[in-house]
């Protein structure tokens, strides 16, 4: 007899349209497992935290929502507090276990830990199910080595073959039985007090999901999307999609859905183009590993760049030279979001004006924004360092022009204080030179 199943979750913190969930239903015994990795703890190589307070406190409560969730359903989640290989080949060892099934997901360390894990125990049956995206594999009109290297070509491709998602999956009622005597090995991840408008699991994605298509706002979103601040000018679904407590198919299936019965424009088609956009970084990331992470980018480009510590810092906390800048960065800070436009501005900035090393503002974003996506935020900063899927080589925006057409009444500025704290650049290098 096969011993049991392990359902590794990482970043598909739900039971509603889950593949991977479906797929253990075969299992005779089940464990639920989630790896809580003490390097999210520790400072990373750009003297960061790889998970910040706000991000923090929504995975908290995503797990809480999914532990209730499997409870109802006769399972539990177990959390365990080590690297996920370490965690994986002790659990296999300790249960028998005789296969193991997780999402499959863009980032190299993930997709590094089951290759690992499968050459320890080669026997052991590993799968890693397609959860995360809105097409598998073997749907995409292109092998993956042949992802188009710009975004416009990728969604040509797909709206010429007019690819659809296939239909999204209900919660299975019951869930095969747990292992007996299986104990966590973590405590509560530290308790983080941020307040925020987010709220994890499944449920803060329900009542999004029931608010944002309840009502009119898809139908004026693209005219409202570059908006800076307030929650209905975008549909921030974004951090749901991140952890995965919100399947990119149900999502679009709620498009296509008030498309029907309510109204098909522009807006409604908008929605869909930008999550074609997550798409796109989602199979770069699948193909590219861990160039996502390099200078060069995967296409070794040659950025111009340095590093200045006092510049890094004045951009973190929202004290550089540019208003627009300070306020989107002190919004990021209070809140752990800020827009699309703002991200794109801050990034210019970085890159442009302030002559950063992108890698350490995309390390930035990673502490602190609760939707933190590994490909959409390091694909985007690439993109916007001009070492990326863009054809156009960089993109440098116009700051003055930007705020006059995005907050012509200064009320995004003013509402985050970005000139109070507005000051020259500190001029000293990092050897403490005077730099002009
Ligand atoms: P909406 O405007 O309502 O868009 C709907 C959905 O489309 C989003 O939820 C998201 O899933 C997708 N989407 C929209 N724009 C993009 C885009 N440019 N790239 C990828 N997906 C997109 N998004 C993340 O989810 N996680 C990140 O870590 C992240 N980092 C970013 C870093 C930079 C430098 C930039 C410029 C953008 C980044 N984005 C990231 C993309 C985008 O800013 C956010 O997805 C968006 O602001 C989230 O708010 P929303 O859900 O209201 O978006």
């Amino acid at each position: 007899m096969p011993g049991p199943t392990l359902l590794w979750f990482t970043h598909n913190l739900r039971l509603d349209d889950n593949p991977a969930v479906e797929a253990a239903l075969e299992a005779d015994q089940l464990i639920c497992l989630f790896v809580v990795e003490p390097s999210w703890f520790r400072a990373n190589r750009y003297s960061l935290h790889s998970l910040g307070s706000h991000r923090r406190a929504f995975l908290q409560q995503t797990l809480d929502d999914l532990n209730e969730r499997l409870k109802q359903r006769g399972q539990r989640l177990l959390l365990w507090h080590d690297t996920p290989l370490e965690s994986l080949t002790r659990l296999v060892q300790l249960a028998k276990v005789s296969r193991v099934i997780t999402a499959e997901h863009p980032g190299h360390y993930e997709r590094h830990a089951l290759k690992q894990l499968q050459s320890r125990f080669p026997h052991l049956k590993c799968d890693a199910i397609s959860s995360q995206t809105l097409f598998s594999a073997n749907q995409l009109p292109f092998e993956l080595e042949q992802l188009p290297e710009s975004f416009s070509s990728f969604r040509r491709k797909i709206e010429k073959k007019k690819l659809e998602p296939n239909t999204p999956t209900i919660a299975p009622e019951q869930l095969p039985p747990p292992v007996p005597n299986l104990s966590d090995k973590v405590v509560d991840l530290p308790v983080s007090e941020m307040p925020s408008l987010f709220l994890g699991g499944e449920t803060g994605a329900k009542t999004q999901l029931d608010y944002y298509f309840g009502g009119e706002l898809p139908q004026t979103y693209k005219e409202t999307r570059n908006g800076l601040d307030g929650w209905d000018y975008s549909s921030k679904f974004s951090a749901w999609l991140a952890n995965g407590s919100l399947s990119p198919r149900r999502l679009w299936h709620r498009i296509n859905q008030y498309e029907t019965e309510v109204v098909a424009n522009e807006s409604t088609y908008w929605l869909k183009f930008e999550l074609l956009w997550r798409e796109y970084f989602q199979w770069y990331g699948m193909r590219f590993g861990a160039k996502l992470f390099k200078l060069q980018g995967p296409f070794n480009r040659s950025p111009l760049t340095s590093f200045y510590p006092e510049r890094f810092k004045a951009w973190c906390e929202g004290t550089t030279p540019y208003p627009i800048v300070n306020a989107a960065m002190r919004q990021l800070n209070a809140t752990g979001y800020t827009s699309n436009r703002a991200r794109q501005l801050v990034a210019s900035a970085f890159v442009h004006e302030l002559g950063l090393d992108w890698r350490y503002g995309a390390a930035y974003f990673e502490q602190q924004l609760i939707d933190y996506d590994v490909a959409s935020n390091w694909g985007n900063w690439q993109y916007l360092a001009g070492v990326g899927a863009d054809p156009r080589g960089h993109r440098k925006f116009d700051l003055d022009k930007q705020t006059k057409i995005y907050d012509p009444d200064q009320n995004f500025v003013n509402a985050w204080q970005g000139k109070e704290h507005a000051h020259p650049l500190p001029n000293r290098d990092y050897y403490d030179w005077p730099v002009a």
